[in-house]
């Protein structure tokens, strides 16, 4: 999957190839798909919900530029694949998913493989999580209609916040920089994800 999918593709930060290269993704899914495990697709995962195709993880994480030191917000944790993948380049990583029982079995493999800079917390992660702020870097892993404000409030000056925005027609994976107190916006092309639920 790593030679293929990722450097294949154009993934080339050696931060994020050596993550990949560290989490076992087949503990991330139900047992029925572990031989799907390195298959570049999206897998189920329960409630509707889908652990994402790891091209996709790889540029959002690409996108992130973590040199090791961050404090890092992960909306919509799902499986806790991806706080595990950052867990391994990050300071500390924090993870929000609104289902509960996606959230708690996402904290038990995360505690069997070890991880412990890596924290889960069942929740409305278009809200954050204010007691942590400011994070260095923020992923969000659901499609919003718009960047939530708590989110961008608790961003870091410098910081990096990658979400994918859906209009009516389609998703746009978006990299948003706080520079200067001020928003910068990129497009980095079209993406596909299960939608960001916000409560408000
Ligand atoms: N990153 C996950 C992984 O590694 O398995 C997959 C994320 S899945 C594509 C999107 C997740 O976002 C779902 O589990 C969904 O329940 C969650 N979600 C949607 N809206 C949310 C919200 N407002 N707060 C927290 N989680 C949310």
């Amino acid at each position: 999957m790593i030679e293929k999918d990722l450097i294949g593709r154009g993934i080339y930060n050696e931060r994020v190839l050596y993550a990949f290269s560290k989490v076992p993704r087949e503990e991330f899914v139900p047992p029925q798909y572990k031989h799907l495990a390195y298959e570049d697709y999206p897998l189920p995962i329960g409630e509707g919900q889908t652990i994402s195709q790891p091209y996709m993880v790889a540029i959002m994480l690409q996108e992130m530029h973590l040199k090791g030191d961050e404090k890092v917000l992960e909306v919509g944790a799902g499986s806790g694949y991806v706080v595990a993948l950052l867990a391994e380049i990050c300071r500390e990583v924090w993870g929000i998913e609104r289902i509960a029982s996606l959230a708690e079995q996402a904290r038990e493999r995360l505690q069997k493989l070890g991880y412990t800079n890596a924290h889960i917390i069942i929740g409305d992660g278009s809200k954050g999580l204010p007691e942590q702020a400011p994070f260095d870097a923020i992923l969000v892993s659901a499609a919003g209609r718009r960047v939530p404000p708590a989110l961008w409030e608790q961003l870091a000056e410098g910081g990096r916040l990658i979400i994918p925005l859906e209009n009516e027609y389609s998703q746009i994976l978006t990299v948003i920089e706080k520079k200067e107190g001020k928003m910068r916006k990129r497009e980095a092309g079209p993406c596909l994800f299960v939608p960001l639920i916000e409560e408000e």
